[in-house]
């Protein structure tokens, strides 16, 4: 039963002490598996793609798609997150304000093809961001508080190309056991929420 967790929310400051008191399980150093298994599914053949990471803490894959020819954007509310992916992967970064989200920044890498996008995903429209070829939504959708679920889908719906791939990641749990986050998102919901 799903609906446990509906009234359940992490707030952006315990997302921010998360990252401070490095209690940050769910990055995966390695990358994850699951994208090297689908990546053809991602590509579809193609290649220079505009390459979208909700949420992205600071997710390794997103050095590895732009190493591919691809441009990664991300979006994180952790500066913390965003300024560690930099310096982990060894790469230089310039920062700038963006134009229409008040507070915003994004911290672009000096070779242009990862953008990071320090704010909420709220903030986000494809007027600021354009949009996208592929998603990679791993620790995102199942990250989203219950009741913004619907928000993020339409919002993530407005981001997408015509012919835009989209790989999920979600967990299967009992949500009597576990709390969240990764929250348990059920298969029929995937279905309503993205159509
Ligand atoms: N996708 C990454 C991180 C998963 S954890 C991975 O797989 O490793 C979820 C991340 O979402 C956290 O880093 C948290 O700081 C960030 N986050 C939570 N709410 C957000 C929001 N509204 N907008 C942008 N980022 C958010």
């Amino acid at each position: 039963d799903a609906g446990v967790q509906r009234d359940r929310a992490v707030s952006a400051q315990e997302w921010l002490h998360k990252w401070a008191e490095g209690k940050t399980g769910f990055h995966q150093e390695q990358g994850h598996p699951l994208l090297r298994k689908y990546l053809d599914v991602l590509l579809n053949g193609r290649s220079g793609l505009r390459i979208f990471f909700p949420l992205c803490g600071k997710a390794v894959e997103m050095k590895w798609l732009a190493d591919m020819g691809h441009h990664v954007v991300g979006v994180e509310i952790s500066e913390q997150a965003l300024r560690e992916f930099f310096s982990e992967q060894g790469l230089p970064y310039r920062e700038e304000p963006v134009p229409g989200i008040p507070g915003a920044k994004v911290l672009q890498s000096t070779s242009g093809n990862i953008s990071l996008y320090c704010c909420s995903i709220y903030d986000l429209s494809s007027a600021v961001v354009g949009k996208f070829d592929g998603v990679w939504d791993r620790g995102a959708l199942v990250a989203v508080n219950p009741c913004d679920r619907q928000r993020y889908a339409s919002l993530m719906i407005s981001l997408m190309e015509k012919n835009s791939s989209y790989l999920l990641v979600t967990v299967l749990y009992d949500p009597n056991k576990h709390k969240g986050p990764p929250f348990y998102v059920p298969e029929s919901e995937i279905r309503s929420l993205f159509g």
